[in-house]
C-alpha cells in the first residue's frame, strides 16, 4: 500500500495494482474509491489504515498509474528540494520503470519546463537578498562559482558565476557563443546571459 498525490495534489492511493482517491473521510475511517471512474469498486480503511471493507473492481487492474504517480513525485520533489540537474534526475528515476509506465509519461522537456518554474519560485528571493546562500556560491563539486555580484543596493545588479577551470577553457577556445535568454530567467531577473565555446565539434 502506497499514498502519493494526483497531479493536481490530490491524495491517492496504490493497492494491488489499483489506483484509488480519496472519497469520504472520518476520524476512524476512510472510504478510497477506486481512481477509474466508470469502476465501483472500494476501499474502507480504518485509523491505521487496515481494509475494513471493499468492493470488488469492474476494471482491468493497472498498475501502471500507480508507478508513473509514485515517479513523477519524487522526480518533483527531487527537483525542490536539491540542486540536482533535473536531466540526471529525470533518468535516474526513468530508468527503471518499466515500458508500460513510460510510455504514458510527459516528455522530459514538459517536466524539465515546470521543474525550472518550481525551482525559480524557490529561489526568488536570490534577486532581494544581500547574501547569495552558500549552496549557490559552490559548484556540486565545491568549486569556487559566484565570482561577482554588484549588490543589492545596485539598481541594475548583475551576478556572475563561473569557475577557474572555466576561465583557462574559454581562454584556450577561437569561437565563444554567446546567449541572452529571457524566457529562462529566474523570478525577477531580467536576464540570464550565458558563454559557452566549442570543444571540437560540441558547444560546452
Ligand atoms: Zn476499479
Amino acid at each position: 500500500m502506497q499514498f502519493t498525490t494526483t497531479n493536481r495534489g490530490s491524495p491517492l492511493l496504490c493497492f494491488n495494482g489499483y489506483s484509488y482517491t480519496l472519497d469520504k473521510k472520518t476520524d476512524i475511517q476512510k472510504r478510497w474509491r477506486c481512481a477509474n471512474r466508470t469502476c465501483k469498486g472500494f476501499l474502507y480503511l480504518d485509523a491505521a489504515n487496515n481494509v475494513i471493507r471493499s468492493k470488488e473492481h469492474t476494471c482491468t487492474m493497472n498498475n501502471a498509474l500507480c508507478e508513473k504517480r509514485i515517479a513523477l513525485n519524487k522526480i518533483k520533489n527531487q527537483i525542490v528540494e536539491t540542486n540536482s540537474p533535473i536531466i540526471h534526475i529525470f533518468t535516474e528515476t526513468t530508468r527503471h520503470l518499466d515500458d508500460d509506465v513510460l510510455e504514458h509519461f510527459p516528455e522530459y522537456s514538459t517536466i524539465r519546463d515546470q521543474g525550472v518554474k518550481k525551482r525559480n519560485v524557490k529561489n526568488e528571493f536570490v534577486s532581494h537578498v544581500d547574501d547569495i546562500p552558500n549552496s549557490l556560491q559552490f559548484t556540486l563539486n565545491n568549486r569556487k562559482f559566484l565570482q561577482h555580484d554588484s549588490g543589492l543596493s545596485d539598481k541594475s545588479r548583475s551576478i556572475i558565476f563561473y569557475n577557474e577551470e572555466f576561465i583557462e577553457y574559454i581562454k584556450s577556445v577561437h569561437v565563444w557563443v554567446v546567449d541572452g535568454t529571457f524566457k529562462s530567467a529566474p523570478n525577477e531577473f531580467y536576464q540570464l546571459l550565458t558563454f559557452s565555446g566549442y570543444i571540437f565539434t560540441n558547444i560546452c
